[in-house]
């Protein structure tokens, strides 16, 4: 059965691509981003894929942006939600002390924004038939990778990000939801820039082939686009 997927961040970047490459499996998307009017590659593929295609307005930082969304969505039955859209306010390329604005802005949009979707979305992912909500996070969220001392509030964002999938599996279990983090590896999008070895397809690729495979065992597990375990 085809299904109906919610993806965050959806204008550019992995955001976008997933969008992409599930439209052109024939599954319905519905697709967020913060200013809508100016997602101009969204309204591309609206003028190709029709119906298949929603797009609403979401800022993940903003609660009553959330609540609005939830709202438009009431009567709609969601099977994924693809928790994306995420901000790295840093400059990885240098070792930094945590700045405390950078910290609360980045852990506002990568680890509270997430928390928001999934509660404000969780009624309409009820009535889907095997739920999954998919965390996009980092391995740069990983304690157990030397990573230097750059990114410290992204790493804390992507960490604490983990932290809430790992124990909000456990309460959603009851309701056969399964949640699990996912590292997409290190990709060409503005965030991760040019250098990058991996292309957005080749990761999105990847990480839906990991998300076609989920089953309620895997949830509380932090996977990387091949499937394997990341540590924690
Ligand atoms: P991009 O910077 O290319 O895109 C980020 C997306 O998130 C944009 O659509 C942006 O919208 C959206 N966004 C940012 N803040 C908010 C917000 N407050 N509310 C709603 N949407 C918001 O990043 P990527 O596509 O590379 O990253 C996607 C996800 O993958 C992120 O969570 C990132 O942390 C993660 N990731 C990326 C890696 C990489 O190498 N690229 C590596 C590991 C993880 P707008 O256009 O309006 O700014």
């Amino acid at each position: 059965m085809d299904k109906t997927i919610l993806v965050t961040g959806a204008n550019r970047g992995l955001g976008l691509e997933f969008t992409k490459r599930l439209l052109q499996r024939g599954e319905k998307v519905i697709a967020t981003a913060r200013a809508p009017q100016k997602a101009q590659s969204l309204k591309e593929l609206q003028k190709v894929h029709g119906a298949l295609l929603e797009i609403f307005p979401l800022d993940v930082s903003d609660a009553g942006s959330v609540r609005n969304l939830a709202d438009e969505l009431h009567f709609t039955s969601l099977d994924v939600i693809i928790n994306n859209a995420g901000v790295l306010l840093e400059d990885l390329g240098r070792d930094v002390n945590a700045d405390p604005e950078v910290l609360l802005k980045t852990l506002n949009t990568n680890t509270v924004g997430p928390v928001r979707v999934i509660e404000a979305l969780l009624p309409m992912l009820c009535a889907g038939d095997e739920p999954v909500i998919v965390n996009i996070s980092s391995g740069l969220g990983s304690f157990s990778r030397e990573n230097g001392a750059a990114g410290p509030a992204y790493r804390a964002s992507k960490a604490a990000l983990n932290m809430i999938t790992k124990t909000l599996s456990e309460s959603l279990r009851h309701r056969n939801i399964t949640l699990v983090s996912l590292d997409p590896g290190w990709i060409s999008t503005d965030m991760g820039g040019a250098e990058a070895p991996l292309t957005p397809p080749e990761s999105v690729d990847g990480m839906l082939r990991v998300i076609d495979g989920l089953t309620r065992r895997d949830t509380g597990r932090f996977i990387n686009r091949n499937g394997e375990d990341v540590p924690w």
